[in-house]
């Protein structure tokens, strides 16, 4: 039997249904709609769409945007600087500084001027911290949108054995570190791992985060174990071989339409839950 598909598109309609409806009750309540900044640095094709994107769905949803578009020639001063005015800016509940903000930027000092309480995409220091001490706060999107899914089919983390296949600091880490919260036994792989197919066929639940296509085989997947599959390559390609994998794996996401859907949801999420925050409100 092939494996069943884990609907990231479904799952994340249902989560960006519950935050719409949450911004309105914000909005109603407090006369303020919950707000995204949105911070760009040049114009990189694939961030201007990345970021349009981005505000187009907050605005489906009900969330208002704020766009700073800065021009290529940008220091890393006049970045911090914009974005600790937004950080103090009443009207902004979260800040995105789209990555990647140029090769001469300082990127970790722009991201932590982000302040923790609008820090919706989980960039900062603050935030990576906090998930590690497994303290309230606010998660790397894609990491919270993979353990949103696990969540949503049932599938157990206690005693499993978890391989994460990746590990930069919005992606591989985090989700390494959320599902050892989850009381996995975590086996993080990367470019340096020897002998990686041995590794993969032990766990019984594969992260792949990578960004190679068709790195992992479906040969190396454990009979019934969930795979996760975040890369995302040139021709909808994910960094599982789809086709083999699904043939042995209890479940699994597809390219596109599993990870994906999920980041921007929780972004969206976040977002609202910043905005109740600050404004004082419970969100429903
Ligand atoms: P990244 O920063 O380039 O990190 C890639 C990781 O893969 C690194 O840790 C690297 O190891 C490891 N790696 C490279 N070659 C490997 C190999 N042959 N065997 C094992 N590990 C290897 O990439 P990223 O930002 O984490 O993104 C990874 C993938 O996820 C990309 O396809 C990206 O498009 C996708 N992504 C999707 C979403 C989404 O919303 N669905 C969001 C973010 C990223 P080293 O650390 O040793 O270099």
């Amino acid at each position: 039997m092939p494996a069943q598909l884990m609907d990231g598109t479904a799952l994340a309609r249902r989560l960006v249904e519950e935050t719409t409806a949450a911004a309105a009750d914000i909005t109603r309540r407090t006369g303020t709609a919950p707000c995204l900044a949105t911070v760009l640095v040049g114009e990189d094709p694939a961030s201007v769409t990345y970021v349009r994107m981005k505000r187009n769905r907050c605005a489906k949803a009900g969330i208002g945007s704020r766009h700073i578009a800065l021009p290529a020639s940008t220091t890393t001063a006049e970045l911090v600087a914009t974005i600790a005015d937004l950080s103090a800016d009443p009207d902004v509940h979260g800040i995105l500084m789209q990555h990647p903000a140029g090769p001469h930027i300082d990127e970790r000092a722009a991201f932590e001027a982000i302040a923790p309480e609008k820090d919706v995409d989980g960039v900062t220091m603050h935030s990576f911290a906090a998930m590690g001490f497994g303290l309230p706060g606010f998660v790397s999107c894609t990491p919270g949108g993979i353990m949103r899914l696990l969540d949503a089919y049932d599938v157990g983390l206690a005693g499993k054995r978890a391989v994460v296949v990746g590990r930069s600091a919005i992606l591989g880490r985090p989700v390494g570190m959320l599902l050892l919260a989850g009381d996995a036994t975590v086996t993080y792989c990367h470019s340096r791992t020897a002998d990686l197919p041995a590794i993969v066929r032990e766990a019984d639940i594969v992260v792949a985060a990578v960004g190679r296509p068709r790195l992992i085989r479906g040969e190396d997947i454990k009979p019934g174990a969930v795979v996760i599959d975040a890369g995302y390559n040139a021709g909808n390609v994910g960094d599982v071989d789809f086709d083999t994998a699904r043939a042995r794996a209890g479940l699994i996401t597809p390219v596109p339409g599993g990870v994906g859907p999920m980041t921007i949801a929780v972004l969206l999420a976040q977002t609202v839950r910043a905005a109740a925050h600050q404004l004082g409100v419970q969100a429903r």
